[in-house]
């Protein structure tokens, strides 16, 4: 039902007098006998907007399966990047999450739970984090674990665990060698190197246990230090076998509201060079670059790549289409599957394996819809709540305003006004307040997604 219908005031058609609509009911004012602060009516409405949300039963998903739980588990971090955002750069105290949280208040949620995802500071950082992820893996074996590591400390206990729960592990690598990595990241002597000793041990491990299918992803994050290594960071990785690759355009360098971005030149052949590959690479390996990306209008590019041949971007990239011309990444997903399946791991869409646990997506009405304010929960260590990787904390949006008598209550959570509201306004396809270029807001038909990504 529309606020309107409830309650609104409007001009008459001779501009003389004022309507006021009250359930239906209708009052005609002359203006001038009359005074309305416009605050006033706007709060009235609001008001009335949200009874109409919090009444809407279409709304609830009381708690719900597949929940994503993206922890920050901790905000401190083994690393100094030159580009992070978020842990030295705050000149914050270090400090983990709650273990209340953790090991009583989410209980519940677990055996709902398809995947913990801890971001944030650097997980294998804290030998708390260690504990944490190996008693999920005993107690609750179905969840997915996936890590996000800088590598440093990725070392055999860490190896063994991921193997033994079939993690998904991402590093993020930042450099084609100890020089770019010095530049681009952090400059101190022999961490890359020690990154690529800790990242080649685990691959050897996973082949050991036939597991070559679960390698890890790579990521690099680029700016004007390295955009000319763009094309190098994907043959190094594919020479391992790496099958997803993702680039994140440095937002502390650029800026995506603005749309200012240092070194245009650079960064618009790395752009093309990753438009080019998306295309080439497709179905063989994912090549990600659209978070946070500083460019308004990426379809002037697209159009741009879609008008080249694959015969074309064969010749132009024939060392890489040498190196992946084999590769499947629905052969991957499919044996990963059945992997997962003989764990009784819960299991993945080929989309989430692509696309990964940020984008979860679902369908209304023959359209597929971001499905994060249903179920991604994302917990800083101090309790803040977003819904999101990509829509930032509130400080009033806390997981200790929903706790009742010791206990978190989850269905009120799960269902509170403004996770409502972002159901109401996706179903809609409003997807204000979201990233800009976010792939989870592209309003895909459900049938061409179905293809897309193999479903029946
Ligand atoms: S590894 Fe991540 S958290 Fe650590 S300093 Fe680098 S960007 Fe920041
Ligand atoms: S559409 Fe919005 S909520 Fe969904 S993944 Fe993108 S930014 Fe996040």
């Amino acid at each position: 039902m529309k606020t309107d219908k409830i309650f609104s005031v409007k001009n008459d058609e001779r501009n003389t007098h004022k309507i006021i609509t009250v359930a239906g009911l209708k009052i005609k004012c002359k203006k001038d006998k009359i005074k309305f602060k416009n605050e006033k009516i706007n709060r009235l409405k609001q008001k009335i907007e949200n009874f109409i949300i919090m009444h809407d039963k279409s709304l609830d998903v009381g708690i719900p399966n597949n929940i994503v739980l993206q922890l920050c588990f901790n905000n401190d971090c083994n690393c100094k990047c030159n580009f992070c955002t978020i842990y030295h750069q705050q000149g914050l105290a270090s400090r983990i999450i709650n273990p209340d949280i953790v090991y009583k208040q989410l209980l519940p949620l677990y055996p709902k739970t398809l995947t913990i995802f801890p971001t944030y500071g650097e997980i294998t950082h804290r030998k708390e984090g260690y504990e944490y992820l190996k008693f999920i893996n005993e107690k609750y074996h179905h969840i997915n674990i996936h890590v996000e590591s800088n590598g440093i400390a990725f070392d055999e206990k860490w190896r063994k665990l991921a193997i033994d729960n079939l993690m998904s592990v991402n590093f993020s690598i930042n450099g084609i060698d100890e020089e770019s990595y010095r530049r681009t990241t952090w400059d101190k002597e022999g961490i890359f190197t020690r990154v690529q000793e800790n990242i080649k041990k685990y691959i050897e491990d996973l082949d050991k246990n036939n597991l070559s299918e679960f390698r890890p992803s790579f990521t690099c994050v680029l700016n004007s230090t390295n955009y000319q290594n763009t094309l190098q960071f994907i043959k190094n990785a594919l020479e391992l076998g790496i099958w997803k690759i993702c680039f994140y355009f440095d937002c502390r360098e650029n800026s995506v509201n603005s749309m200012q971005v240092k070194d245009k030149e650079n960064f618009e052949n790395s752009l093309m060079t990753l438009l080019e590959l998306e295309k080439l690479l497709l179905d063989k390996v994912r090549v990600g670059f659209r978070v946070y990306m500083p460019c308004k209008n990426i379809s002037e590019y697209e159009e741009k790549v879609a008008k080249m041949s694959i015969e074309d971007l064969k010749a132009k990239y024939s060392d890489i289409w040498e190196i992946v011309k084999d590769f499947d990444t629905y052969k991957i997903y499919q044996a990963k599957t059945q992997k997962r399946k003989e764990q009784g791991k819960a299991l993945y869409s080929y989309y989430i394996e692509m696309a990964g646990n940020c984008y979860n997506q679902h369908d209304y009405n023959g359209t597929m819809i971001c499905e994060n304010p249903d179920t991604h929960l994302r917990i800083r260590e101090d309790g803040r709540l977003a819904v999101c990787s990509f829509i930032g904390y509130k400080d009033s949006y806390n997981v200790y305003n929903f706790m009742e008598n010791g206990a978190i209550n989850w269905n009120k959570l799960f269902n509170d006004e403004y996770r409502r509201r972002l159901r109401r306004n996706f179903r809609k396809g409003n997807y204000k307040g979201c990233m800009k270029n976010c792939i989870a807001a592209r309003h895909i038909k459900t049938a061409d997604f179905k293809t897309m990504y193999k479903e029946s």
